[in-house]
């Protein structure tokens, strides 16, 4: 038998992509992937540092690893993605069983080390940050997971640096890939068949800023309309602060842009987002937000909070339930803060004590389930284009299929219906997270 790999990928979409281009490298020196750990020549990690407790896993997955190669001293091991980046060299001196760490601008350099350098079975580390490399990811071959949507890095890093973040510190300052580049890619994936596609980016509107031409997010929207065959396009995650009318009208013109924008305001207390580093006030939010919802009535808007931050008092943790009260998010997802070392905000003073967080979260939670349930329920009775994505986990014959609203809607399967079809379907009965109901 051939050559097998095994990659676990801990973290955010950035990763899954990632991790999709690392398996195109291994697939291009004939490997295949392994059905378990225990079967393959090489097991990658490609890890995550945004929380500690995230940390702790691959450690932990590294001592299981550690027994598998016992078992076959042959196996190579790498670890890349943030944690590779953050800790270098220190995590071969602390765990002697990684053959290799590379940071995420070295999956070009995968080929290379895996058939050259580790032949000589050398310890390899490479994380200097080198920005051109994400230039030419389009060079890069994917191994796709989905056969209905397809991920697509528009840029790297951020220059944000809010202060609860270690992304700036380990994925570098912001570079973004060329419009070309990826309007090359999109026509590629669109010639396989993909008709939905999801820009990331870990603030996608700020896209194009570092070429100083006048180039932004709004342009990239504009070129990729205009690629046949693509039906849908995602994009996340988005910032206040960079979001400009122009964009929302660039969305608003394109009918393949989906009617889902994820806009995390982390807070409803203009002193925590100055603390956050956020750049943007309450009131700059509530006027975007309007002027989304204008443009685009139909559009449905999820955000993301961040619950006991340092200093947050109750008068302001009072002011994010009145927030989610006006804005009326079709869904939040809601964070307790956890200090991540190595950024300002771990070193604040007035630390909120953990009991009193839990409450806040679930004080949060209750709001925001009743107002996630409410937003579905008003879909009752109504029939939405849907993507159809497959069976869903714990039965074959139910399906699910997303709206362009990203609400997933799980209906009995039909005869003939096949991954990747857009079809109609009714919604019956709304739950908190997901509709359920039949196509039409
Ligand atoms: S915008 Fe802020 S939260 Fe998002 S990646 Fe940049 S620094 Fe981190």
């Amino acid at each position: 038998m051939g050559k097998q790999y095994f990659t676990i990928t801990y973290g955010c979409q950035m990763n899954e992509s990632d991790t999709e281009r690392i398996n195109g490298q291994l697939a291009e020196l004939g490997y295949t992937e392994a059905p378990a750990m225990e079967d393959a020549d090489i097991i990658i990690l490609n890890t995550c540092s945004i929380r500690q407790n995230a940390e702790e896993k691959v450690y932990g997955k590294i001592g299981e690893i550690k027994r598998v190669k016992e078992k076959n001293p042959d196996l190579l091991v790498g670890i890349m993605g943030c944690m590779a980046q953050e800790n270098k060299g220190k995590l071969i001196s602390r765990m002697p069983i990684i053959d290799f760490v590379l940071g995420p601008y070295h999956i070009h350099d995968l080929k290379e080390v895996v058939e050259e350098e580790l032949a000589a079975r050398q310890h390899v580390v490479r994380t200097q940050m080198n920005p051109e490399r994400v230039k030419d990811y389009s060079e890069l071959r994917a191994e796709r997971k989905s056969r209905t949507f397809a991920w697509v890095p528009i840029m790297q890093g951020c220059n944000k640096f809010c202060t609860y973040c270690i992304v700036p510190y380990v994925r570098g300052r912001q570079t973004s890939r060329t419009v070309e580049d990826i309007v090359r890619e999109a026509e590629g994936l669109a010639e396989e068949g993909y008709k939905e596609i999801t820009l990331l980016g870990q603030n996608v509107n700020s896209y194009g800023l570092d070429f100083r031409d006048g180039t932004d997010f709004a342009d990239l929207i504009r070129a990729l309309d205009r690629v046949d065959g693509i039906e849908r396009i995602r994009y996340m995650t988005s910032h206040p602060r960079d979001m400009t009318f122009d964009m929302v009208d660039a969305m608003a013109d394109s009918p393949k842009v989906a009617r889902h924008m994820h806009l995390p305001v982390q807070h409803g207390d203009n002193e925590m987002l100055r603390r956050m580093n956020r750049g943007y006030t309450i009131e700059h939010f509530m006027e975007l937000l309007a002027y989304v919802r204008k443009r685009m009535p139909d559009i449905a808007v999820t955000t993301d909070l961040i619950t006991g931050f340092p200093g947050e008092t109750e008068e302001m943790h009072q002011a994010t339930l009145r927030l989610l009260r006006e804005a009326q998010f079709d869904s939040a997802y809601t964070f307790i803060y956890s200090p991540r070392q190595g950024t300002p905000a771990a070193r604040m003073e007035d630390q909120i004590p953990d009991d009193v967080k839990k409450r806040r979260l679930q004080e949060l939670m209750d709001v925001e389930n009743e107002i996630s349930l409410a937003k579905n329920q008003a879909m009752e009775g109504r029939v939405f284009s849907i993507l159809v994505e497959g069976p869903t986990k714990q039965d074959a014959g139910h399906w699910y299929g997303r709206t362009s609203t990203n609400k997933m809607i799980i209906f009995p399967k039909t005869d003939g219906l096949a991954i990747g079809d857009m079809r109609e379907a009714l919604v019956e009965q709304a739950q908190t997270w997901v509709l359920k109901g039949k196509l039409v």
